[in-house]
């Protein structure tokens, strides 16, 4: 097997029992992105000096006998609105293009300090807006099992670096889908922890009630691995839990025996659920009964509201969050203005791509004096909704199973034009961020155009781990194992 195949769980030990060097390790992956990456467009930036220099250091301390952590020699690709010192955050967008951070995310701190090795930043829909990494203002992205397809978004860059072998970790955010989505359209796993066990320091926010940092592997293995290291209380994000995790730590219990699952009908019901998604999603489904789970339907009457209901809160998130672009306090400052308010605009109108702009005047729209009460409070309620039916659910079920999206990767320029479609892609990712409860997608086989197809696996609160230990069942049953694809 070569190195870009082996999984993270692998490398590490046998970079640990020094079989291989971390050196040979990060050569070989820096040698299949740059054979590629000019096909696929994952990275909008390798720091080859850096990780060499990371590789090479975590070689002399296992030289010397020095304990290392986790990860020590795994390459790993950061999505670009995640800081790693020294490493520039764009967001895939020109308004950010000068900033290069001094300091670690509290995830990226907390992966540096086990050993990883930072290969570099993966492209992203500018700030993290969309749902087929088309939104970038730096570069298009190719799926690697069809280059004429998108690798999902908005962390197609992550998806695709993982699937391409370029890495086997990579770190996304998931505001109403985007690590999942790409997942399931690059065929890896891809997991949105629940709200809270991730800290968001050091991530560029977009939907701060919503956003949640969350990992990509090959295999469920490695994404636990990656989520064990990254989760954690951070006293510098209020909404990090302050209590452990159950179960993080733990090794899986790949096992379906006893398990409740339910099948939510409103989510097979929908318009535009492509019948070859809808099948190979219902054979995971019998798959896992066959290893001793029990299946019932479920029913969730206020997801038809999720869509519109993440649009008004997303947005409106994201007009305040990104006011910050002015010009002054952040981002890059437009030319020859004359006065204050000129300065803010034109920055704003050349920085921003035009999904941004749009959201930002959503956003602006839904919580303006007269309109707050109408559109933005009464979105708060429905997601209260929401979160209720998935409570309500989770009495009956452990685990809630669905497809990820309702069609597998589509053409690149399909829906750029038609943001509502863009938006409808989103349908069964939104409402667990929306019910800050977690969600996985894991690869369950191919459709007829020979693209992957994702099983989404939604869980209790804080259930994160069983949700892994789920996946981890299935992914035994599904004979993918950590496939790369074919370059
Ligand atoms: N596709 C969704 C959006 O455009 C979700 C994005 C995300 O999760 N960051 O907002």
């Amino acid at each position: 097997m070569e190195l870009f195949e082996q999984t993270a769980a692998s490398l590490a030990a046998d970079i640990k029992s020094k079989k291989v060097s971390a050196k040979e390790v990060t050569d070989a992956l820096l040698a299949r992105i740059d054979a590629h990456d000019k096909n696929i467009g994952a990275f909008t930036c390798i720091d080859a000096e850096g990780a060499r220099a990371q590789a090479a250091e975590i070689d002399s301390r296992i030289a010397k006998g020095e304990s290392v952590g986790a990860l020590a020699g795994v390459p790993v690709a950061i999505k670009d609105n995640i800081h790693v010192t020294g490493m520039p955050t764009t967001c895939s967008s020109k308004i950010m293009k000068p900033f290069v951070p001094p300091y670690d995310a509290f995830v990226t701190k907390k992966m540096r300090e086990a050993g990883a090795v930072f290969l570099g930043k993966t492209n992203l829909d500018e700030f993290a807006m969309g749902s087929s990494t088309e939104n970038s203002a730096l570069q298009i992205t190719h799926n690697p099992h069809d280059f004429e397809r998108v690798p999902g978004g908005s962390s197609g860059g992550s998806a695709a670096a993982v699937a391409a072998g370029f890495s086997p970790l990579a770190l996304g955010s998931d505001t109403g889908g985007s690590i999942r989505a790409p997942a399931s359209f690059c065929g890896c796993v891809g997991l949105k922890p629940t709200y809270g066990v991730v800290s968001r320091y050091g991530l560029v926010a977009f939907g701060s009630s919503l956003d949640q940092i969350g990992p990509f592997g090959r295999t469920v293995e490695d994404t636990a691995l990656l989520l064990s290291v990254i989760a954690g209380h951070d006293p510098k994000d209020s909404t990090s839990r302050a209590e452990p995790v159950d179960g993080l730590n733990a090794p899986l219990n790949p096992s379906a025996k006893g398990l409740k699952i339910g099948l939510p009908k409103e989510y097979f019901e929908t318009d535009g659920l492509s019948d070859e998604v809808r099948n190979s999603v219902l054979a995971a489904v019998d798959a896992l009964k066959s290893e001793g789970a029990q299946v019932q339907e479920v029913s969730l009457p206020m997801i038809k509201y999720a869509v519109p209901t993440y649009y008004i809160v997303a947005t409106a998130e994201a007009s305040s969050n990104l006011a910050r672009y002015d010009g002054v306090h952040y981002g890059s400052r437009a030319e020859g203005t004359d006065n204050i308010i000129d300065l803010f605009s034109k920055t704003r109108e050349e920085g921003f791509g035009p999904e941004v702009k749009r959201r930002i005047m959503l956003g602006t729209y839904v919580l303006s004096a007269g309109y707050y009460d109408a559109y933005y409070l009464r979105a708060l309620k429905v997601r209260t909704r929401i979160a209720q039916d998935f409570d309500k659910a989770f009495e009956q079920v452990d685990v809630i199973a669905s497809p990820v999206a309702p069609d597998t990767a589509f053409k690149l320029g399909e829906l750029i034009n038609d943001p509502l479609a863009m938006y409808l892609s989103d349908i069964y990712t939104i409402s667990t961020n929306l019910a800050s409860v977690p969600g996985i997608s894991v690869p369950c086989g191919t459709d007829s155009k020979g693209m992957p197809v994702g099983l989404q696996l939604m869980g209790r609160r804080f259930e994160d781990a069983r949700l892994l230990s789920t996946a981890a069942a299935y992914e035994r049953l599904s004979g993918w194992n950590g496939k790369i694809a074919s370059l």
